[in-house]
């Protein structure tokens, strides 16, 4: 799972009407001065890596992987973003949730949770699809990191290596092959790694009973019968 502390605090533009008291005309002042900093900074931010016209539209439900069903995210657990084009894509990020399919996507439609990955796979196979790839996903607890990779949350316990079903394997590698070959990724433990590997990750996922052979190869495989 992700971490905390990754998400920028963004300020709301606060409502003002008529016939409202004069102190919550000054706080709603106070919020929307906040809310316009905020959103200048945003643009100031973005002006500068952004290329352009590469702004992507988008179609609500769409899904990047044809076997993926689309389940959205809360947007206080992702950020806004036009990958590959203003950040390459050049990692792949395999998550344990330590919990069910049902509760990891529960957490990632909450917005106090403020982690979210872009996709979780089921012990049975079935795919979620919960944040676009061209967005950033607060899931590795790493800012370079979460903009740079694709995040991949798999039901189950890291100390139980019955959760990692054979199903479970073989969708999810069919996936990081699918979003290896979207990106020119190499398929290596480089570039697809557990995020016990982000640098500065308090996490184990997906632990030693994670089989990283197994997985490898599945992904390759995948990747030849692309
Ligand atoms: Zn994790």
């Amino acid at each position: 799972m992700g971490t905390k502390g990754t998400a920028g605090a963004k300020g709301s533009a606060g409502a003002t009407g008529s016939g409202i008291s004069r102190r919550s005309v000054l706080i709603g002042g106070a919020v929307t001065a906040v809310g316009a900093a905020a959103l200048a900074r945003d643009r100031l931010e973005r002006a500068w890596w952004r290329l352009p016209g590469v702004e992507k539209s988008r179609t609500p439900g769409e899904v990047d992987y044809a076997r993926a069903k689309w389940t959205a995210a809360s947007p206080a657990n992702w950020r806004r973003a036009d990958r590959p084009d203003d950040f390459g894509i050049d990692r792949v990020v395999i998550h344990v949730t330590q919990g069910s399919f049902r509760s990891a996507v529960k957490v990632f439609q909450d917005p106090g949770h403020g982690a979210a990955a872009h996709y979780v796979v089921r012990r049975d196979g079935h795919v979620a699809q919960m944040i676009r790839e061209l967005d950033v996903a607060f899931h590795a607890g790493n800012r370079s990191y979460n903009e740079r990779s694709v995040g991949i949350e798999h039901e189950g316990f890291v100390d139980r290596p019955q959760d990692f079903t054979a199903a479970m394997y073989g969708a999810s590698a069919r996936l990081t092959a699918a979003i290896c070959g979207r990106y020119g990724i190499p398929v290596d433990r480089d570039h697809i790694i557990g995020h016990v590997e982000v640098p500065g990750a308090d996490h184990t996922d997906p632990g030693k009973h994670w089989d990283w052979d197994r997985y490898m190869k599945l992904v390759r495989a995948a990747e030849r019968a692309r």
